[in-house]
């Protein structure tokens, strides 16, 4: 309640708040149509490797081609999406849509080539029908797991039931990847990461935005890098802006780099367009 609602005790909702819950309705309405309505896109974002400067993996992110709204961020929608428990029909089709989209950049001419896919916790918990689907489904198309990369967040593995965890070692024997998205946003816990078998550790990006040469950013990077390596993981930086970020990464040893520097997010013909003729190399 607010204070300008004044002495109408009853009125729990300002006008805004009242919108804001209109608005949030309408979405989930539409939410539900989104998937058999064909609404739902998928953009890449390359994962640069930052020695090199080469492009043989990229990041799917999704976005919600609205009839009235436009483009809509995931930021909009996926916490809705995670509420309602429809977030795991639609992981489902975007698992489907990247190995789609990763079959046929390796048939074409990047038979290296690699797909990240996030996942929501809920989605880890709850999927069981569509999970069992997954590395079948690989199989069939001849894919090997190393192809798919599984972006999860620290806060699945720090209360990680044995049926998470099952799930985890089944996508490690089919040998896709994890990787470990918003490193050092969640928690202060470090013991998962000799708990669980991970591939990458991605630093969050608020760890980059400021990042000088002198910075605590910068200790913290670097420390993150040094800590990885020693376990045997690979770093990938999230939200390089600046070629000061780059060098500073790169100079830093970490592994990859993604961010508006070397691209934003771009739907698959683009996409594809720029691995053809990359733009920024060292
Ligand atoms: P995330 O996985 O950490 O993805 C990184 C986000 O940072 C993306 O936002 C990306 O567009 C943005 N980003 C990348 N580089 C830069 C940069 O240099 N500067 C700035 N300002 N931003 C940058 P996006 O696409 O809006 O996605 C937001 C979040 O939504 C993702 O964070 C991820 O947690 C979630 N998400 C996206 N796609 C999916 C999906 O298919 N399933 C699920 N469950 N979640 C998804
Ligand atoms: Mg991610
Ligand atoms: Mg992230
Ligand atoms: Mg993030």
């Amino acid at each position: 309640a607010s204070k300008s609602a004044g002495r109408n005790r009853f009125s729990y909702f300002t006008p805004s708040m009242q919108a804001a819950a209109l608005n949030r309705m309408h979405l989930i309405n539409d939410l539900r149509d989104a998937l058999s309505r064909n609404q739902f896109r998928l953009h890449y974002h390359p994962i640069v490797e930052l020695s090199s400067g080469n492009i043989h993996k990229a990041e799917a992110l999704i976005r919600w081609d609205h009839p009235v709204r436009g483009l809509i961020n995931p930021a909009e929608f996926v916490a809705l999406a995670e509420e309602s428990g429809m977030i795991v029909e639609i992981g489902d089709w975007v698992f489907r849509e990247s190995v789609r989209q990763v079959l046929r950049l390796r048939e074409e001419h990047h038979p290296e080539f690699q797909i990240s896919v996030n996942k929501s916790p809920i989605q880890f918990r709850n999927d069981d029908r569509y999970f069992r689907d997954w590395l079948p489904h690989l199989q069939q198309l001849g894919l090997p797991g190393e192809c798919i990369t599984i972006e999860i967040t620290e806060g699945l593995l720090l209360d990680a039931t044995e049926s998470v965890q099952a799930k985890l070692l089944d996508l490690r024997d089919a040998g896709i990847q994890v990787a470990l998205d918003d490193f050092g946003t969640g928690y202060s816990s470090l013991s998962y990461l000799k708990k669980f078998d991970i591939d990458y550790i991605k630093i969050d990006r608020s760890f980059v935005r400021n990042l000088t040469a002198t910075s605590d950013d910068m200790v913290l990077c670097e420390a993150i890098i040094v800590m990885a390596h020693k376990l045997g993981l690979k770093v990938i930086a999230e939200g390089i802006e600046t070629a000061t970020q780059r060098h500073l990464l790169t100079a830093a040893g970490c592994d990859y780099g993604q961010g508006h520097f070397f691209s934003r997010p771009l739907p698959s013909h683009e996409f594809e367009s720029m691995l053809k003729n990359p733009i920024r190399q060292a």
